[in-house]
């Protein structure tokens, strides 16, 4: 029988995030970036085509840096609230594998670009909780290994392709603030969302855009009181959400049976995810920094960053999604509706464009957000991208709440205006959408209606209520058009008279 009992633990989980930035070229040199810069549903080039003699590490040549990989990084920084540096450098970090023949990585080790910072996690009903940042800094990402030949012919060796080698990374790094699976995935999404609004990643989950690694562990109190601390595992390389928040959950559990069984605390080590067995395995003690042999890279020069640049860098980033969706909240939409809209930069333009045009907010996003994301998603595209104006989103919203169409009929009427330059009323008429409000034309209708049919107002008048729905839907489908509105209520006017 255990002797050892876990009454109750605290969780602490820290990320370290790589990110490719999405340059045309790579962080050190002028040849394509093959892998950052694709976009979804872009064919990959040739295996080791987007390679120089300087992703090769041939001698004789030097690295230059690229500008916009650091504005990249700059802008996540300050979205992530962090302080930038003002001075930073380039060190190198040795290790021999073949995937970066130069036989080093070139990264950042005491002086990263971004420093302390705190990102702000969005919780789901409403409000946030602040994540830490410890640091962001630039690196070069290596090359692919394969073990099987493309095509599935069976090979001797290992073969590899250098075109994801020398991609502009981010790495990201949080304090331990996350306490969970759930919300280390969601944490994980937001980032993604972050770094797609600011436009310095494609963000693509399943081409390796992002890379997540929590560092997991566990203070278990026992039923003495006593508090024992867990070493910290790290798990590699995931990249999707759901095994971000198996894998995490999965370690979270495994380190507490480990301890109520054995009463070990675990060693520091890394771990990866087997998919198939849906089951964290070691799979090295982790190494220590020292190991790596930082030293300073002496073919490149240091950065500075001045004011002006970083003022300049504030400017291109605008309004924060996190600013837009409280923003978005105060002009009364749903927390929902304004997360969602703000989520996306060319969404929450399009959505600032219709409302600056007139249209009243609540109904612009409704009609965003059920027609506008319904015809991009079918049209593989965003929403400005459609080809309808903001403007006439504006008009549709108009007509809505002049009631002149149904918010039923606005999909139909939205679909046309994406084809068509003619003014919506006069294709709202054409589609027939132009509701009857004449009180005249409707309670003709209406009388129509009841003297040919007088057994549902018999109904209604011997106390049966649910007759007058049945009166709405004859009277509506007598005449075309007419106001469901205006017919209900002119109904119970003449009913209750
Ligand atoms: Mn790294």
């Amino acid at each position: 029988m255990s002797q050892r009992k876990c009454v109750s633990y605290r969780v602490l989980v820290g990320m370290e995030v790589h990110v490719q930035l999405s340059t045309k070229s790579k962080m050190f040199t002028g040849v394509a970036n093959a892998s950052g810069a694709l976009r979804p549903g872009q064919a990959p080039p040739e295996p080791n085509s987007a390679v120089d003699p300087v992703i090769l590490g041939l001698p004789g040549v030097l690295p230059v840096i690229n500008r916009r990989a650091v504005e990249y990084a700059i802008r996540a920084g300050l979205a992530m609230n962090c302080r930038i540096a003002s001075f930073t450098k380039w060190d190198r970090k040795s290790y021999y594998y073949p995937d970066l023949p130069k036989n080093y990585q070139i990264s950042q080790y005491d002086l990263p670009l971004c420093g302390e910072g705190v990102f702000d996690l969005p919780l789901e009903g409403g409000g946030s909780r602040p994540i830490r940042i410890r640091r962001a800094h630039l690196e070069e990402d290596a090359g692919k290994l394969l073990h099987e030949a493309p095509g599935g012919y069976p090979i001797e060796h290992s073969i590899v392709d250098l075109n994801r080698a020398g991609t502009p990374l981010l790495e990201i790094v949080t304090e331990p603030d996350l306490t969970d699976g759930r919300e280390v995935a969601a944490f994980g999404a937001e980032l993604q969302k972050l770094v797609q609004y600011l436009g310095v990643s494609e963000g693509q989950m399943q081409m390796g855009h992002m890379r997540f690694e929590p560092n997991i562990n566990v203070h278990i109190t026992d039923q003495d009181g006593q508090v024992h601390k867990t070493a910290i595992t790290e798990i590699k390389n995931l990249n999707s959400f759901s095994v971000l928040e198996k894998a995490t959950s999965y370690e979270i559990a495994r380190q507490i049976r480990e301890w109520e069984q054995t009463g070990s605390l675990g060693r520091k080590s890394t771990f990866g995810w087997d998919d198939s067995a849906q089951a964290t395995f070691l799979q090295r003690e982790k190494e220590e920094a020292h190991d790596y042999r930082y030293f300073p890279d002496p073919d490149l020069p240091p950065v500075t960053v001045d004011d002006a640049w970083l003022e300049r860098l504030k400017g291109e980033i605008g309004e924060l999604p996190a600013a837009r969706r409280a923003r978005f909240e105060r002009m009364g939409l749903p927390a929902a509706d304004a997360a969602t809209l703000a989520s996306s930069r060319a969404e929450a333009d399009f959505f600032d464009q219709a409302v600056a045009a007139g249209g009243s907010a609540r109904r612009v996003a409704n009609l965003l957000l059920a027609h506008g994301r319904r015809l991009a998603n079918l049209k593989a595209t965003t929403m400005d991208r459609l080809g309808i104006a903001p403007g006439r989103v504006a008009e549709i919203a108009a007509m809505i709440d002049a009631n002149e169409v149904s918010a039923s009929g606005a999909g139909g009427l939205f679909d046309r205006l994406v084809e068509s330059d003619a003014p919506a009323r006069q294709i709202a008429a054409e589609l027939g959408l132009i509701q009857v409000s004449d009180s005249g034309a409707i309670d003709a209708a209406i009388d129509a209606v009841i003297a040919a049919n007088p057994k549902p107002l018999q109904d209604y008048r011997a106390g049966k209520q649910s007759a007058i729905g049945a009166l709405v839907g004859m009277v509506m489908k007598s005449g075309r058009g007419l106001n469901p509105k205006l017919v209900q209520q002119r109904l119970r006017e003449k009913l209750g008279g």
